[in-house]
């Protein structure tokens, strides 16, 4: 995935997809591999890390699922999706060979190629590396104009680390990467606390050429970016990626405003500096 622009595809119309592969992550929580059954599609679809997609399962509804990385010939997008409510249980159903449809890619972009030479430091709770991955596989592939690149990560227990069998290939790439968890179990050796810890433990760090990039449950952001800011960083160099309830994903029917900015469209992922007073909003 590279940050060339997408091309227009029309955001309003569906497209068949097929999924090509699934592969079980944590409990609940499935890579979905589709392609588009349409090979004109297949060629003009592109999408650039922390957008995502509207997945439209007939009869049930649509999803915004967020782009978790692509297949090596880059012609099937995977989608980490946890299954919560009628659109994820019936793509859990559908298995290897079944159909689907999607329309996007939608929103905005994590913004790592705009900050060259800069230390990056990626924060992610729970499933919200799924967004991220495809930022930190762009950051390890130009390792070469960036500076330190980290991952912080927070889970609930050590059963639940997502992409867990990834972090060892990461780290030959070079990605530092330190893991904490709420709960620990009998044969868990690391660390135990919330992931705002690693934000405070963290060394070395040069406040003025560091960005940060958090994707996660709302209130983890929050405290993240309070460490953040805590440890020299300003809000500008602070990057949040946002859900809200959303519908129509062009900033057409409002579901997914907050404040001043429809999440689909000007986000999910904002400075976070301009989104910093709404996010204890509830969803309309
Ligand atoms: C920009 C964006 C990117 C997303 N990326 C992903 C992703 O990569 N993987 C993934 O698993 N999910 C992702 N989601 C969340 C996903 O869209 C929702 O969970 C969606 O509601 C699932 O549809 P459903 O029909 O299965 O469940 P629903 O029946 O819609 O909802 C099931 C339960 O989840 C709650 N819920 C609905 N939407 C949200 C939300 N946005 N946040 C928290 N709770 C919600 C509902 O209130 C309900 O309790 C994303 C959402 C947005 C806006």
């Amino acid at each position: 995935m590279n940050f060339s622009a997408p091309p227009p595809l029309n955001p309003w119309t569906t497209h068949s997809v097929e999924v090509v592969d699934v592969v079980p992550e944590i409990l609940g929580v499935a890579t979905y591999q589709l392609r588009f059954t349409d090979p004109l599609v297949r060629a003009a679809y592109s999408c650039v890390p922390g957008q995502f997609n509207m997945l439209y399962l007939p009869g049930v509804g649509e999803a915004a699922v967020s782009v978790s990385g692509h297949d090596v010939a880059g012609d099937a997008w995977l989608h980490t999706v946890r299954t919560a409510g009628g659109v994820t249980q019936t793509l859990a159903g559908l298995g290897i060979g079944g159909n689907l449809a999607l329309r996007g890619p939608f929103g905005t972009s994590w913004p790592v190629e705009r900050f060259p030479g800069s230390d990056i430091v990626f924060v992610a709770g729970g499933i919200g590396l799924a967004p991220l991955r495809p930022a930190v596989e762009w950051a390890l592939d130009h390792g070469d104009r960036l500076g330190r690149i980290t991952l912080l990560y927070g889970a609930r227990s050590p059963g639940t680390v997502l992409f867990a069998s990834q972090f060892d290939a990461w780290r030959d790439r070079g990605l530092c990467i330190d893991v904490t968890v709420d709960r620990s179990d009998p044969g868990w050796l690391g660390r135990v606390g919330v992931v705002t810890l690693l934000v405070d433990r963290l060394r070395p760090l040069a406040p003025e050429n560091t960005i940060l990039l958090t994707c996660g449950p709302e209130v983890m952001m929050r405290y993240v970016a309070r460490a953040a800011l805590d440890r020299g960083l300003s809000a500008e160099q602070i990057w949040v990626s946002l859900e809200r309830n959303m519908q129509c994903a062009v900033g057409f029917c409002g579901h997914c405003q907050l404040g001043p900015a429809f999440i689909c469209k000007d986000g999910p992922v904002f400075p976070y500096d301009r989104m910093a007073p709404y996010l204890n909003t509830e969803d309309l």
